[in-house]
């Protein structure tokens, strides 16, 4: 199999295609043999088109087979395979006399393989060379009728037969091509689900923190920034705080990086519970949190209370964790940046006071 059909798998592939159309053409060709036999047909005639379809499929052969073709923007030569389908099939009606409406019948195959791998343009070309060389072979038919065997009459049994045993030929080819086409939008299919849960993953990592889970700075500012705008727009009330983790050093220097890994995880995870679902808390870097919160400084004075309650129930990592908080109502027209610089003087006023504690800015 590897010496017939090669070893690389696109070679291979166009090899078993050309497998399928040599399949239709010996069979087409038996029964042309056949219809000799009968005498219906020219065998002079039929000798030259027996040589030509050997003369095409050899060539075909040896072209996909020696890699030759993959010179190529389509290495699998469609157009020409499929230009010599089409004239193989104008030259079978041409000289099969009373057979000839069966001998179309392969065109089916060549569209239909047509239709999914060429462009319009090329599937245009196709349609004007089968018209047109079939009006050709009409024509001829009608200039050379010596071409055409004139002995006998076919009995209509003989002539039905004729046209299921075509049928028959043609079918598995295009059998062949339709499992490919389902193939084909199977893998497309599997390809497009990956693509999506890729890009659902990508998504959350792009706006998560990797450690926490919670909003990362990047997502955190974007909430930031809308949130600020809407409070300069419509005057809602809109509070931020800081919030940094007192002596977290001391965590990672006693108990370990990885413990302290496991705090910030816990803190965060605690401190997201007492939020409501439209205030976000995210990680601004280090130990270091910022909460947004809808609604004014008794607000978030009431949420920062529970977080504080929350932190110290816990006990995280079995040592008392506690934080210090800078916290700062927008005023309006106010930029995220001003508003941000003033939470953060309010939590070094925090850490300075004695940490465990939240700082109101301009209190
Ligand atoms: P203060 O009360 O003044 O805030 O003291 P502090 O020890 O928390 O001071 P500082 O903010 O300077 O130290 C923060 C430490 O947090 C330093 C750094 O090693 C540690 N840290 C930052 N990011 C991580 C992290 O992702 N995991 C762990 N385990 N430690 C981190
Ligand atoms: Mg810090
Ligand atoms: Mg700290």
């Amino acid at each position: 199999m590897d010496v017939v059909l090669s070893r690389s798998p696109q070679r291979r592939a166009r090899l078993v295609q050309w497998t399928i159309a040599s399949g239709v053409y010996v069979g087409a060709a038996t029964l042309l043999i056949t219809g000799v036999g009968q005498g219906w047909m020219n065998t002079s005639a039929l000798m030259l088109w027996l040589a030509f379809v050997f003369a095409v499929l050899a060539a075909g052969y040896a072209a996909l087979r020696s890699g030759w073709t993959e010179r190529f923007r389509d290495p699998s030569v469609t157009v020409w395979q499929l230009s010599m389908g089409v004239l193989a099939v104008n030259w079978g009606y041409l000289i099969c006399g009373p057979m000839r409406t069966s001998a179309l019948f392969p065109i089916m195959v060549i569209f239909a393989f047509g239709a999914f791998t060429l462009r319009w343009r090329q599937i245009a070309y196709l349609t004007v060379l089968a018209v047109s060389s079939l009006i050709a072979a009409v024509v001829l038919r009608y200039i050379f009728p010596s071409w055409v065997p004139a002995r006998g009459q076919v009995p209509p049994l003989r002539l039905d037969i004729n046209n299921v045993l075509m049928l028959v030929v043609v079918l598995p080819a295009l059998a062949a091509i339709a499992a490919r086409l389902s193939g084909m939008r199977r893998k497309l299919r599997n390809q497009r689900e990956a693509l999506s849960r890729a890009l659902a993953e990508v998504e959350r990592l792009a706006v998560s923190d990797e450690l926490t889970g919670i909003a990362n700075r990047r997502a955190t500012r974007v909430v930031l920034e809308r949130e600020v705008a809407m409070s300069s727009r419509e005057g809602m009330p809109f509070c931020v705080a800081i919030l940094d983790i007192d002596h977290f050093k001391r965590v990672n220097d006693t108990l370990g990086h990885a413990a302290g890994d496991d705090v910030l995880k816990a803190f965060a995870r605690h401190a997201s519970a007492q939020l409501r679902s439209f205030d976000t808390l995210g990680r601004w870097g280090g130990e270091e949190f910022v909460l947004l919160i809808h609604g004014n400084k008794e607000c978030i004075c009431r949420v920062m209370e529970r977080i504080r309650h929350a932190v110290a129930d816990a006990c995280l990592a079995t040592c008392q964790v506690t934080f210090s908080a800078g916290v700062a109502q927008h005023r309006r027209d106010e930029t995220a940046e001003q508003l941000l610089a003033r939470a953060d003087a309010a939590l070094y006023e925090a850490k300075h006071s004695g940490r465990n504690r939240d700082v109101m800015a301009d209190a």
